[in-house]
């Protein structure tokens, strides 16, 4: 799959806001403007000015709409919603070195608020999963009792749960119950991981 480090931490930064609302994680992760502020910072959003709480609200909203690109039936559905997201937030493509990274494309127009700034970056980055023909990697966790995203970057698309805490360990278990299956048909005792059954 043709995914640059761009795109991939754009994809990054989705799922991390994706991951804050209340019907992911069973809270509201996003409740004011200082962790909106922790947000920006964690995910490395450059050329953020001043937040209000028109910023805050706007972020929930875009927040509501990304989750359909991630459940949406169909890639024309998806398509459809990205299309309007890049459209609504307008872009501005262009080349920057900012802060010693490597060159690379913005597409948030300049002085763009936050929450455009996210469609723009976040919208090309999921276009660009859907015109490689992806779109299946972009996944809800399976754990009964977790519904946050993830974008599935594994070589055989076989991830199924997200990595937060409690669901990374069951993935760690679940793994770890299929060395043992495997085990028990050779002679050769395998270690248990490090990490399972914390
Ligand atoms: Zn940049
Ligand atoms: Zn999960």
């Amino acid at each position: 799959m043709l995914i640059t480090h761009d795109t991939e931490c754009a994809l990054g930064m989705l799922v991390d806001l994706l991951n804050t609302a209340p019907e992911a994680c069973g809270q509201e992760e996003l409740p004011d403007l200082p962790a909106l502020r922790d947000y920006v910072v964690r995910q490395e959003i450059s050329d953020v000015g001043t937040l209000d709480q028109a910023d805050l609200d706007a972020v929930h909203a875009l927040r509501d709409r990304l989750r359909s690109v991630f459940a949406a039936p169909s890639t024309q559905a998806a398509a459809d919603l990205v299309n309007a997201l890049v459209a609504a937030a307008g872009t501005t493509p262009r080349l920057t070195d900012h802060d010693g990274h490597d060159w690379h494309m913005h597409y948030f127009a300049p002085g763009a608020a936050l929450a455009d700034h996210i469609a723009a970056e976040g919208g090309m980055a999921l276009g660009f999963i859907l015109v490689a023909d992806e779109r299946e990697r972009l996944r809800q966790c399976e754990a009964p009792d977790c519904a946050r995203v993830f974008v599935d970057l594994s070589r055989n698309r076989s991830r199924r749960y997200c990595d937060s805490r409690t669901c990374g360990n069951r993935l760690h278990v679940a793994a770890y119950r299929a060395r043992q299956r495997s085990a028990a048909d050779a002679p050769v005792p395998v270690a248990a991981p490090a990490g399972a059954g914390r």
